[in-house]
C-alpha cells in the first residue's frame, strides 16, 4: 500500500495555516510534533465529557477516567513491547524520567567513586541530572566522546568500561546530528561489565519500532509530545524487578499505601509508587489516541517515508552553496547545518519570513556545540507529515538567504 501523505497531512490541522503570509512549512517536529485531529478531539472530549480525577473516586466519571488511563498503560506496554504493564510509569516527559531514574535508582544503587558513562552527544536532560547526582553522592560522570563523523565508537566504549562503571545512559538518536546509535550493541557491552543502562528515546520513538525486551535495556524514556501526542506527558519504562526495589522520588497522593503521620509511611507498588499527585489524564488519553493513529499507518511505513524524504533532503541541500551539514551521512529525523558564517538565529529568522519553521541555537546540547566550535546550529527535522514540497521550500529559502547575505 502506498503512503497516503496527502491524507495524513489533512489529519494535522496546524499544518494548514499561513505564517508571515506564506504557507507554513513545519520542519521542527524534533522539538515538538504536531497533533492529528483524533488526538485533539480525544483530549477535547475528555474535558467536554469525561473529566474527573483518577484513582481516588468511587463515582462513575472517576472510575471511567481511571480505566481509560490504565488502558493507555497497556497500549504503551504493547507499543514498546514491555513484558508487563506495571513497567510503564507515566511522567511529565523525558527530562522528568531521567531525573527520576538518577534520583531514585541512582541514590539506591550508586555510590561514591562509581562511574556513570554518558556520551558527548547527549541532550542536557541526560547530562545535568547525572552531574547533580555527582555533586550529591560523589559518582563520577565519564564522557564517551564522539568521532569526527558524529558517530560513537564501540571500541571507545570498551576502553571506558571498567569495574567501576555502574551505569550507562545514552541517546538512541541524537537530537542534533541525527546519529542512530546501535542501542542493542551498546547495551550488550555495558551488561558484560554489569552496568545498568538507560536509553533516551526522545528522538527515536517516533521513527523506530522500539522493543525494550529485545534491546534488554533497564530503562527506556520518551516524551509524548514528540510522538504526536499532548505535551506534559512522558513514559519511563523500567524493568519490573528494578522498579520494585527503587524508592519513591516524589511524595504525595497516589504513591502511598498507608500514611502514618507519627510513624512509618508505606508506599504503593510500581508504577504508581512513582506517580505522585494527580496525573495529566487528558494527556495520557491523548497519548493513547496518538499510538492508535500511528499503529493504523504503521511505524514501518512512516519510517520508510521519512527515510526517503531524508535522502531527498540531503540531495537537495547538497546544492546549496556554503552549507555545512553536521553529523553522519545516515541520519534519523534531523539535519543540523550552518550557512557560511551566518548566525543560526539569522538564518532561522529569514526562513521564518518565508514561512519555514526550523530550530536554531544550541539544541540543549552545548557540549556538542563546543565540540564543533560553533555557538549554534540550524536544525530541520522530518516527521510523518512532511513532503518534498516542505524540503523544496527549505532549500529555496536557504538559497535566497545565501544570495542575499553571503553572495
Ligand atoms: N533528550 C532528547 C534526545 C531530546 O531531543 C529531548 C527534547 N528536545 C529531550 C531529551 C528532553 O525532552 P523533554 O523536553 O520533552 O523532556
Amino acid at each position: 500500500m502506498s503512503y497516503a501523505i496527502d491524507k495524513i497531512r489533512e489529519d494535522f490541522p496546524t499544518l494548514h495555516q499561513e505564517v508571515n503570509n506564506k504557507n507554513l512549512v513545519y520542519l521542527d517536529s524534533a522539538a515538538s510534533a504536531q497533533k492529528p485531529k483524533c488526538v485533539i478531539e480525544r483530549t477535547d472530549q475528555f474535558y467536554l465529557k469525561d473529566n474527573a480525577a483518577v484513582h481516588r473516586g468511587i463515582h462513575h466519571l472517576s472510575a471511567q477516567a481511571t480505566e481509560m488511563m490504565e488502558q493507555v498503560r497497556t497500549q504503551v506496554q504493547h507499543f514498546i513491547n514491555a513484558k508487563q504493564r506495571e513497567e510503564i510509569v507515566f511522567v511529565h516527559g523525558t527530562t522528568h524520567a531521567i531525573n527520576l531514574v538518577a534520583n531514585s535508582y541512582g541514590r539506591l544503587a550508586l555510590s561514591e567513586g562509581d562511574e556513570v558513562i554518558i556520551t558527548e552527544m547527549e541532550h542536557h536532560a541526560n547530562i545535568v541530572p547525572w552531574q547533580l547526582l555527582a555533586k550529591q553522592i560523589g559518582v563520577k560522570v565519564v564522557v564517551w566522546p564522539i568521532e569526527e563523523d558524529g558517530t560513537l565508537s564501540l571500541d571507545k566504549l570498551k576502553s571506558l568500561l571498567n569495574r567501576r562503571t555502574k551505569f550507562v545512559s545514552f541517546t538512541h538518536v541524537s537530537n542534533v546530528l541525527g546519529t542512530y546509535n546501535d542501542a542493542k550493541k551498546i547495551i550488550a557491552l555495558a551488561k558484560q561489565q554489569g552496568a545498568r543502562v538507560l536509553v533516551d528515546g526522545a528522538q527515536a520513538i517516533m521513527h523506530y519500532q522500539v522493543d525494550v525486551q529485545d534491546l534488554d535495556c533497564d530503562f527506556y524514556v520518551f516524551s509524548a509530545h514528540k510522538l504526536y501526542a499532548p505535551t506534559g506527558i512522558g513514559v519511563l519504562y523500567g524493568k519490573h524487578d528494578l522498579l520494585a526495589d527503587m524508592p519513591p522520588w516524589e511524595g504525595g497522593g497516589a504513591m502511598i499505601e498507608e500514611v502514618d503521620i507519627y510513624g512509618e509511611t508505606t508506599f504503593n507498588a510500581p508504577p504508581w509508587r512513582f506517580e505522585a499527585g494527580t496525573p495529566n489524564v487528558a494527556g495520557i488519553i491523548g497519548l493513547g489516541s496518538a499510538i492508535e493513529y500511528i499503529d493504523k499507518i504503521g511505524l514501518a511505513a512512516i519510517a520508510s517515508h521519512e527515510s526517503q524524504l531524508m535522502s531527498y533532503a540531503l540531495e537537495q541541500l547538497a546544492a546549496v552553496p556554503d552549507l555545512k551539514i553536521y553529523g553522519p551521512k545516515d541520519k534519523s529525523g534531523v539535519i543540523a547545518f550552518n550557512l557560511a558564517n551566518l548566525h543560526a538565529f539569522d538564518v532561522g529568522s529569514f526562513l521564518d519570513k518565508y514561512g519555514v519553521a526550523i530550530r536554531t541555537g544550541h539544541h540543549c546540547a552545548m557540549p556538542l556545540m563546543k565540540r564543533y566550535q560553533v555557538s549554534g546550529m540550524c536544525r530541520a527535522s522530518i516527521a510523518m507529515y512532511n513532503n518534498k514540497a516542505d524540503i523544496d521550500a527549505l532549500v529555496t529559502g536557504l538559497k535566497r538567504i545565501q544570495l542575499l547575505l553571503v553572495g
